[in-house]
């Protein structure tokens, strides 16, 4: 083996080049080492979640710890074939078995969060309402007390009545300034929680292998985009993207080499659309979609544009190759008289035109090629 060659088996080991473990190096020691390094860079950050979700209490999830444990046990003490059995058997079942309770447990959270949340939030109001009520009429009836001993003829004792009055309004400040306090506390703790459901809610509308949201969380981010065209003269715009020959790509590199290309895809997307009032999806398989808000047709066309010129810039490390994907993009913009499946269906003609006239590219309802798939009545 050349020099050269060596150098790039070392960095062969971390995982960033390479078709992995199988059969690459030669020398009998290295072959398990760099297995039990594999077996233990997977394991490792799964028991360690594990040990934060188990804290909850579940018998389940130390049983599931406690297996963990002793296979990373093994892992580094040198597998046999005969533990090796072992591990598969303990971990089959088990692993989904526990991302199950984990999903259970945080919508289970995400309930009991909005329900402490309503009842805060209806509290903290009631306070504020009664606060600013009580102190509205006490300044009122200081004022009246106030110019009744102004018109009092007799000085000492308007003198006196006035040094009272100065005295409770004092009070009345005070209290005020303490129960702001209060409310202000209340507010922030309020705030807190909030954040709290917002953590748990993205938990469960992401998707584990790109990290773009999910199918779920889509449909509704596309139902209140939709809402809000009815409601006011609003424009919005999907993006329904599709890689393009897929299938071959994990025909050339295996499922894992095709879901890294697929991850890097999705880091692409992300990379273009950065507003925070965007939203990027994983539709389906390798389907993606981008929902614009605040956007007309023109100026979605571009950031597809962008997207589709961002993929293909940066050729994706797949084995030993360096693949360059493609994808095809429809563009379609919402209306108030559409349904979600009148708008995904005119993005989706328009990717389906795309494909058709040769792939990698971009068709817009309305626009160009997509001429053929008109705009809707609502929009012209
Ligand atoms: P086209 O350009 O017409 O879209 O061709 P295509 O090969 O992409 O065709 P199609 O959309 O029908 O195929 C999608 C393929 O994507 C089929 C499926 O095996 C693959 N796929 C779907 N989901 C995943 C995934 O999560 N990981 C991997 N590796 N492949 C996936
Ligand atoms: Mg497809
Ligand atoms: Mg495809």
């Amino acid at each position: 083996m050349s020099g050269f060659n060596a150098q790039f088996e070392d960095e062969n080991v971390d995982g960033t080049f390479g078709d992995g473990p199988s059969g690459r190096h030669s020398s009998e020691n290295y072959l398990p080492a760099s297995m039990e390094n594999v077996a233990a860079a997977a394991l490792q950050p799964l028991r360690d979640a594990v040990v934060k979700t188990e804290q909850l209490g579940d018998e389940d999830d130390r049983r599931f710890r406690r297996d963990l444990d002793d296979i990373l046990y093994d892992v580094h003490h040198g597998m046999t074939p005969h533990s090796a059995g072992r591990a598969v058997h303990k971990l089959d079942g088990a692993i989904d078995g526990w991302f199950r309770r984990r999903r259970a447990r945080l919508r289970e959270r995400d309930r009991e969060l909005t329900g402490v949340i309503s009842s805060m939030g209806q509290a903290l109001k009631d306070l504020q309402g009664d606060d600013a009520g009580f102190h509205d009429g006490l300044d009122a009836h200081l004022e009246r007390v106030t110019s009744a001993a102004d018109s009092v003829q007799v000085r000492s004792v308007s003198a006196r009545i006035n040094r009272i009055v100065e005295a409770a309004k004092r009070q009345a400040v005070e209290q005020k300034a303490a129960s702001e306090k209060k409310v202000r506390q209340m507010s922030e703790l309020m705030q807190g929680l909030v954040e709290q459901l917002h953590e748990t809610q993205a938990a469960l509308e992401i998707d584990a292998l790109t990290g773009l949201y999910n199918r779920g969380s889509f449909d509704q981010r596309l139902a209140q985009e939709l809402n809000k065209c009815r409601l006011a003269p609003y424009n919005f715009s999907l993006i329904m993207i599709d890689l393009d020959k897929f299938k071959s790509v994990n025909d050339d590199y295996g499922h894992v080499g095709g879901d890294r290309v697929l991850k890097a895809c999705a880091n692409a997307l992300q990379a273009v659309v950065m507003r925070t009032t965007d939203f990027c999806a994983r539709y389906g398989g390798e389907e993606m979609a981008i929902i614009l808000s605040d956007t007309r047709a023109e100026q979605a066309i571009k950031v597809a544009e962008a997207v589709r010129a961002r993929m293909m810039a940066e050729p994706i490390q797949t084995g030993s190759a360096l693949h360059t994907q493609t994808a095809s993009l429809g563009v379609a913009e919402g209306c108030d008289t559409d349904s979600a499946d009148d708008l995904i269906h005119r993005a989706d003609s328009c990717l389906y035109l795309a494909k058709q006239n040769g792939r990698n590219q971009v068709v817009a309802a309305g626009v160009g090629l997509g001429r053929r798939i008109p705009l809707p009545d609502a929009l012209l």
